[in-house]
């Protein structure tokens, strides 16, 4: 089998959104927006979106015979050479869809694991994200040998073991046992670090994607975390302890941001994160004040704190991007009036610092 080389070439996608009897409408639109905004993050370019009807996905091609049709040709006319969609496609589907649009066909969760493989720095967060690829390839794989980037696929294609081209079900086996047994031995190492830290006031940023928190705790600690206007720039808990300015040792850690319909195999990687927010002494919740969206992102970051039984830890709400909406008021919650901040521009931070010291003193008396 040939295998194509050389810089992959812009992705020019249409995305596809089923509304079915067990997912309604307003969900879907949602939803295609957040792919909308992964599929940019990973480097396409949306050039279309198409939502289907049905009571249930094809089993053969997920959406109807019509709409594939009506895909072809759009494909053509717009010259685009990829289909994404929103949801987790069956193998079967995925060929059938390949072969009839004579197109890459992209779902959510490889969409999603890209993103996270571009985006990860330690070699935790890298074994963390090939662990994750090889698990949703591996009942993908048909033949005995198979071209790997191609069983995968991703936007850009990033796939696993990118050294490696071709590979069999046995070796992808092994290769997870071996994951597996690297990612534990850091999470030992991680537990006794996070031990260690266990006297220190525990600070987490949370928040929706793109809402500025690395951008407030390099402001907050001074450090350098590469910022971006797209999704998961990190996928590590970033960390940096701060003993001067604060009446105890403080420990902020920067998180990625929470994402619906996560891969399942992803939220393993996820844990090291989560557990830091369930133990952390303060969260800041981190919102986009600018974006229209902003309470319907701050409900979706409560409820996946509530899910990951961290509801009951105390929290600030930051409103940042102040200065890209200057008129707004921050609401209250939990009787603490939100801060209205503005990370870039560096204004706001005194009261919000005021406060962050305060509860460190609080927590310190007791
Ligand atoms: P995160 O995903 O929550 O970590 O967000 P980032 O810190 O990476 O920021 C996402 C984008 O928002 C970047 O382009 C930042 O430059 C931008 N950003 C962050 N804070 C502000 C702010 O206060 N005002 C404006 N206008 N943009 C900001
Ligand atoms: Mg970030």
């Amino acid at each position: 089998m040939a295998i194509e080389y050389g810089p992959p070439e812009k992705e020019k996608a249409i995305l596809v959104g089923l509304v079915t009897a067990s997912r309604r409408k307003r969900e879907e639109l949602e939803s295609l927006e957040e792919l909308n905004l992964l599929a940019t993050t990973a480097g396409a370019n949306v050039v279309a979106r198409r939502v289907q009807v049905r009571p249930s996905p094809d089993p053969a091609y997920y959406i109807g015979r019509g709409l594939v049709d009506e895909l072809k040709d759009q494909l053509a006319e717009l010259e685009a050479n990829c289909v994404i969609f929103d949801d987790q496609l069956y193998p079967v589907q995925q060929r059938n869809l390949e072969e009839a649009f004579e197109a890459k066909v992209i779902d959510r969760p490889v969409l999603i694991l890209d993103i996270f493989a571009a985006g990860a720095r330690t070699s935790a967060a890298r074994l963390q994200v090939e662990l994750a690829q090889l698990e949703y390839t591996l009942p993908r794989l048909t033949g005995a040998w198979v071209h790997f980037s191609r069983q995968y696929g991703g936007i850009g294609s990033k796939g696993p073991g990118e050294t490696q081209l071709e590979i069999d079900r046995r070796q992808v086996r092994m290769r997870i046992a071996h994951l597996k047994k690297q990612l534990q031995k850091l999470g030992v190492q991680r537990q006794t670090q996070r031990k260690a830290r266990s006297n220190f006031f525990k600070i987490v940023l949370v928040g929706y994607t793109n809402a500025g928190k690395s951008t407030l705790f390099n402001v907050l600690t001074r450090a350098e975390i590469e910022t971006a206007d797209k999704l998961f720039t990190t996928l590590d808990p970033t960390t940096r302890i701060m003993s001067s300015g604060y009446p105890c040792r403080v420990v902020f850690s920067d998180t990625v941001g929470f994402i619906r319909k996560l891969p399942h195999q992803l939220v393993e990687s996820f844990k090291s994160t989560l557990e830091e927010v369930v133990e952390a002494d303060l969260l800041l919740h981190v919102a986009d004040c600018s974006d229209p969206k902003v309470q319907e992102h701050v409900e979706q970051t409560r409820q996946v704190l509530a899910e990951i039984g961290a509801e009951q830890v105390p929290y600030l709400m930051i409103y940042n991007k102040l200065d890209a909406n200057p008129g707004f008021l921050p609401p209250s919650a939990d009787g603490t009036r939100g801060f209205a901040i503005s990370a870039l521009e560096k204004s706001g931070l005194a009261a919000l610092r005021a406060e962050i010291i305060a509860r460190s003193e609080r927590r310190r008396a007791v």
